[in-house]
């Protein structure tokens, strides 16, 4: 029997004209690790990309719900989410993990009478273990972004898997995701924004961050219109020789494949993409 450890981008858009314009999905990313699905940050189309994917995900393979954060383009589709996981609401299934803002801030996500459908809430905070039966996951310091906001890093047979989700950069992140195999960033834009207000990983920032980090697998995926007028796929590459390290640039519905192992022991190639 073969189990494979994957992530698989529903949707990639980062700013908010490409999702509004939908240039790339704003689903969220499908995870599964250790046997248990995950959906983080169901954004717009999260549950429109999952009836259409191939093969479909459907309630019985999501365990949990996972919220960096409370803004639109991360947690849109939660309520629909939530009810496709319990079965429409008739069963109580799976675990949402959101922080406090998202559940009781001044602009809450969930609705509370889905709230109900779900097995347990379970409030993110720093630094933080979490467990969804034997996949088990965790959080770092707060990110910098204007809304409460962090970043995961969960726990496979491949080695640690990290998701810098939205933020600026700080140098505490080199040293919070350090050890991390799998990187996956959430490189908006290719310069900084003029406007600080506007809190995102640039180009020179994911760069920064793969090059002290140093991972088996760097992907970069929630991306806004200049890096998708650059060409994500050769921003990846000019990502890799710089680097040294393999980068991928996500794309729709594209899995990563984070190894597959027979029972035996045996291990095929690891990344590989489909
Ligand atoms: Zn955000």
């Amino acid at each position: 029997m073969k189990t494979a450890d994957c992530i698989k981008f529903l949707g990639t858009a980062g700013a908010r004209f490409v999702v509004l314009k939908q240039v790339r999905s704003s689903a969220g990313t499908f995870l599964s690790i250790n046997g248990r699905g995950i959906i983080l940050d169901p954004g717009p189309g999260t549950l429109v990309r999952c009836a259409a994917s191939r093969p479909k995900i459907e309630g019985k393979d999501i365990d949990a719900i996972v919220l960096s954060h409370n803004h639109i383009d991360h947690s849109t589709d939660v309520n629909v989410m939530i009810e496709l996981m319990a079965d429409g609401g008739f069963t109580k299934r799976g675990a949402l993990f959101a922080t406090q803002e998202a559940l009781s801030g001044e602009d809450p996500v969930v609705l509370k009478y889905v709230r109900q459908f779900v097995e347990r809430i379970e409030i993110l905070k720093a630094d933080t273990e979490y467990a969804v039966g034997e996949l088990r996951f965790r959080t770092h310091g707060r990110h910098r972004h204007p809304t409460e906001t962090y970043g995961f890093t969960f726990s496979s047979q491949e080695g640690p898997v990290s998701f810098i989700v939205d933020t600026t950069f700080f140098p505490k992140l080199c040293e919070w995701y350090a050890g991390s195999a799998v990187l996956v960033l959430n490189m908006v834009r290719m310069t900084p924004h003029p406007n600080e207000k506007v809190m995102h990983l640039c180009y020179e920032d994911a760069r920064t961050l793969i090059s002290s980090i140093r991972p088996r697998l760097a992907v970069i995926t929630h991306v806004g219109m200049t890096v998708i007028k650059a060409k994500p796929w050769e921003v990846a590459r000019t990502l890799s020789d710089e680097t040294g390290v393999q980068v991928l640039a996500a794309s729709d519905g594209k899995t990563v494949e984070l190894g597959e192992r027979e029972t035996d022991g045996q291990q095929a190639d690891l990344f590989a993409e489909r």
